[in-house]
Formats: structure tokens, sequence, C-alpha cells
């Protein structure tokens, strides 16, 4: 991987790198009931209880303490002791968030006549909300955050574009990356890449990353991220030469068989062990995944 900023560059069709995860994200995705709704006070309630909670159990506890204090009106209303009751009770964490989010709920009421602040750098002025939630709520309840940033969409980056292990680095990253105007859908589909197909055992190929034709660690092999620092199992896999195949023909656009072959492995022999039947079973995998067409002893990319 990169080891400099001078190493890397986001691909010239930007445009079609993010239709691509908008779609994949559009298409299918884990259901979480806050992803239904744009009021940022569920959604800051949601963001405070994920911080420290498996999402899961989130759900769960996310929906009760919203059924008891549907607004923040209610919260600011209520005893501080039965918030943090309730958050004892449903086993969230650090008690400070429960008395932070009740403290959240009146300045929202008193210093924002009871309607939510809408930018990251207002939202981040509330008691307990940090750059990161902030953000959150500005997008997901919004549409107004800024690009998000977290150890999911570094992983990412880092794969798929060989960002350097390097805050400034990442933060371009994202930033550029991010369609104008579209921080509620993007921040939920690049975190959601992150959360199940980019993970730190990544799977592309089972999860349909719609990143596959521009990836480098796809092409590579090379899976390691900052936060996965040991070389990846996959070197020398089926995984790697599937990549060494799309990167080849990203380079050439299409390729006569054998000459893909010795392309991407130097014991490759038509006739021999890692011959062309070996090559054709891994191009028939890759047209069933959409990816790459294979006809008359020529193979192209899918485009
Ligand atoms: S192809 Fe694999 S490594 Fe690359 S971004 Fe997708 S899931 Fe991550």
């Amino acid at each position: 991987m990169s080891e400099s900023a001078a190493d890397w560059e986001l691909p010239p069709d930007l445009e079609a790198v993010q239709a691509a995860l908008i779609d994949w994200y559009e298409a299918d995705h884990r259901e979480f009931p806050w992803r239904d709704t744009d009021d940022p006070y569920a959604i800051l309630v949601s963001e405070v209880m994920s911080q420290q909670t498996q999402l899961d159990r989130v759900v769960e506890a996310w929906d009760a303490f919203l059924e008891r204090w549907p607004t923040t009106a209610a919260l600011a209303a209520a005893d501080r002791a039965d918030v943090v009751g309730f958050w004892s009770d449903h086993r969230l964490g650090y008690n400070n968030r429960a008395k932070y989010l009740h403290e959240a709920a009146h300045q929202v009421e008193d210093a924002f006549d009871g309607e939510f602040p809408q930018t990251p750098d207002a939202l981040a002025e509330l008691m307990g909300v940090g750059p990161y939630t902030a953000n959150a709520v500005a997008s997901f309840a919004f549409n107004n955050g800024d690009a998000v940033v977290d150890t999911n969409v570094k992983r990412v980056c880092y794969r798929a574009f060989d960002v350097p292990d390097d805050d400034a680095a990442f933060d371009g990253a994202a930033d550029s990356l991010l369609p104008d105007g579209k921080s509620r859908v993007w921040n939920n589909a690049i975190m959601e890449l992150g959360g199940v197909a980019c993970t730190t055992k990544p799977s592309c190929d089972e999860a349909g990353c719609p990143w596959r034709s521009w990836c480098s660690a796809y092409a590579t092999g090379d899976f390691s991220a900052p936060d996965v620092p040991t070389q990846s199992t996959f070197d020398g896999s089926r995984r790697q030469f599937r990549g060494r195949v799309i990167a080849t023909l990203r380079e050439h656009d299409e390729c006569e068989i054998d000459a893909l072959g010795h392309r991407i492995r130097v014991d490759y022999s038509p006739d021999g062990d890692h011959g062309r039947e070996w090559l054709e079973g891994l191009l028939a995998d890759l047209a069933d995944d959409g990816l790459v067409e294979y006809g008359d002893g020529v193979v192209r990319l899918r485009r």
C-alpha cells in the first residue's frame, strides 16, 4: 500500500464511483429504524446509544427511549435520575451519556426554541455532542453534513484508493468522494460498505462490492489496512488472481485469453496446471458476478 500522499489519487471517473456505491446501498442495506426517520432528536438518541453498544441491542433501547420521551420537550421535562436509570437498565454504557442527552434536550428547548440547529458546527454546541455525532445528525436529519471519516471509511479509502494512513489524507479523500448535497445517502452508504463488505476480513465478492473494478486491494490481493496491519491471508489465492484479471482489463480494455493468462501469473501455460482451463473457471466466476464478458477467446470488462 502507498506510504506517501503523492502515490494516490481518486479515480478520474469519480461520478461513476459515487453512483456505483449509492446504487449498491439503495438496492439493499441493513435496516435500522433510525434510517427511516429524519427527526434530529431520534437520530441523536441513536447516535449516542450506538457509541458503546452493539447496533442490534440499540434498536430495542432506542424504541423504548423514544416511546417514553418522544421529543426534546418530553426529555427535558423528565427527572434526570429516571433518564440515568433507563440507561443503566438497558446497559447502554457510561451514564454520563444519559446526563448529556438530558442536558442537550434542555439546550434545544431553552437556547434554540425547541428547534434543532442544522449545521455540524451548531450541533456540536449541544452537550456531549462531538464533531462526529454533530456531523452524523447534520447528515442524516438535514442532509447537511460533511463527509464522515470513521474507522470504516478510512479502511475503505486505504484499500480502494491507496489513501495513505494519514488523517489529513483521509479527510481529503472522504471530502472529495462525497457527492454535493448528498451527505445523507452517501455517509450511510460508505459506512455500510465498511460495515458489511470492506470489513477487517473483506467479503468483496460475497457482498457484491460496487468498487471492485476500481479497488487497488482487490487488484493486488493486499487487504491490509490501518486497523488490519498483518499482510493479507489472501495472497496467492484465487481472489488475488481475480483482482489481477480486473486490473489487467482496466489497463488493456480487452485481452486474448492466453495473453491475459501470461499477464496475471508467471507460471501460466495454456495446457498447464494453471492454464486455460483454470483461467476459464476464474472468468466464469467473474462473468457470473457481472464483472467481465468472455467469448471467442477474448475477455473484456463488462461496462
Ligand atoms: S473490493 Fe473489497 S477491498 Fe475493495 S473496497 Fe470493496 S470490499 Fe473493500
